[in-house]
């Protein structure tokens, strides 16, 4: 394993948020359950690699136990209960709590 220090740590990460961005966006944008499911796997890889936290709902959530894109209505049920989201996965049963504290300004 050559070492010719050439890593910019600075940007790495920022590059690694565009990218969770671009994957997320492409998500939303597809109905592909391949596509989704590669792009999860990605954002799960890349968010353990820089340590990044998706905070928030941005349309859909990543199931913790298959590792799947939960899409609510598709392959998963989504609640409110008490401003709080609870997402259940139809493949594992497992259910994800999101919130109270997720407001965004
Ligand atoms: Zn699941």
């Amino acid at each position: 394993m050559p070492r010719n220090g050439r890593s910019s740590t600075h940007n790495k990460k920022a590059t690694a948020i565009k990218a969770m961005k671009d994957l997320e966006s492409t998500m939303l944008a597809n109905q592909d359950t391949t596509i989704l499911n590669s792009a999860t796997s990605l954002i799960l890889r890349i968010g353990k690699r820089h340590g990044i936290r998706k905070s928030g709902y941005f349309g859909f959530s990543i199931c913790r136990k298959c590792k799947k894109a939960l899409i609510p209505g598709r392959n998963s049920r989504l609640r409110i209960r008490s401003k709080s989201l609870k997402i259940s996965c139809s493949d594992c049963k497992a259910v994800r709590t999101l919130g109270p504290s997720f407001a965004r300004d």
